[in-house]
């Protein structure tokens, strides 16, 4: 395990003010923040899953100083001059550190080069507008042109709002990248990581060819409460999970995160187009 892992706790467990301990929110136990990193932001004491930045997703997946980040300064151009809206990316940028809600770039994998893309619920609740749209395509098409894998995590609320139309058209153009990609063999993973809903699960996310989830994902169309609420139902416990999704046939499997590492690197042996040729 890499040791420079990021160890803030902006979307992790519960901030206590010493800062050294924080407390899981599941089980309130007292977690020792150097070790949160070095147990993948799995509590000890319980299992659950913290949300991961995108930051830190990529510093436990990708191979020690491999990830090369594409297209870091592209931002939007608000394209419905939407009251506010400048404003509030502004306010996420200063707090996240990203331009938008996905980050993608090269980087290897247990030796294997793959394109990476991984989201982040901080920025905008890992909503997907134009800049999602575009960063996911060109990962898609540099797949394409390198003949490597690509590797998606996918976490979501659904389309950016303040794009409109812009947005909902983001479904279109990621759908139809998918659809280039398997017209040239190029293998296409996702990883649902909690929470994974509306337009993004129901885009690119759900066309990959394999399809993995971390354990407890909240993963969804509508999510619970907006069900309910519309039409005024109570839904039974667990109906918008990861298992429950791979119970329906949605996710080919679903696994913690202790096992997600090693299960991607045979995925990767398995499928990666050039694999053979690297051999050589
Ligand atoms: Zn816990």
């Amino acid at each position: 395990m890499s040791q420079h892992r990021p160890t803030d706790n902006r979307s992790g467990a519960e901030a206590v003010p010493e800062g050294l301990w924080t407390k899981c929110r599941q089980c309130g136990n007292m977690l020792y923040q150097p070790e949160v990193s070095d147990d993948l932001y799995v509590c000890r004491h319980c299992g659950h899953h913290s949300r991961l930045t995108a930051r830190q997703r990529i510093a436990i997946t990708a191979d020690e100083g491999s990830f090369r980040e594409h297209d870091s300064a592209m931002r939007t151009s608000d394209p419905l001059d939407f009251p506010g809206y400048l404003e509030k990316l502004r306010e996420d940028e200063a707090q996240i550190g990203l331009r938008d809600a996905l980050v993608w770039g090269e980087c290897t994998i247990d030796g294997i080069p793959v394109s990476f893309a991984a989201m982040d619920f901080s920025f905008r609740g890992g909503s997907m507008g134009a800049v999602v749209g575009e960063k996911f395509v060109r990962a898609a098409e540099h797949s394409i042109e390198r003949r490597i894998p690509l590797l998606v995590f996918a976490c979501s609320g659904g389309a950016r709002m303040q794009e409109g139309i812009v947005s909902l058209l983001q479904m279109a153009k990621t759908t139809a990248a998918v659809g280039q990609m398997g017209r040239a063999a190029v293998p296409f993973i996702v990883v649902y990581t909690d929470p994974l809903t509306a337009g993004v699960f129901a885009s690119f996310a759900s066309v990959a060819d394999i399809v993995i989830a971390e354990q407890q994902s909240l993963v969804g169309f509508a999510g619970p409460r907006v069900i309910e609420r519309a039409f005024k139902i109570k839904l039974p416990p667990g109906s918008h999970t990861a298992e429950f999704q791979f119970e329906h046939g949605m996710v080919d499997i679903v696994v913690s995160r202790r096992e997600l590492q090693p299960l991607l690197v045979r995925i990767l042996r398995l499928v990666s187009p050039r694999r053979e040729a690297d051999a050589e």
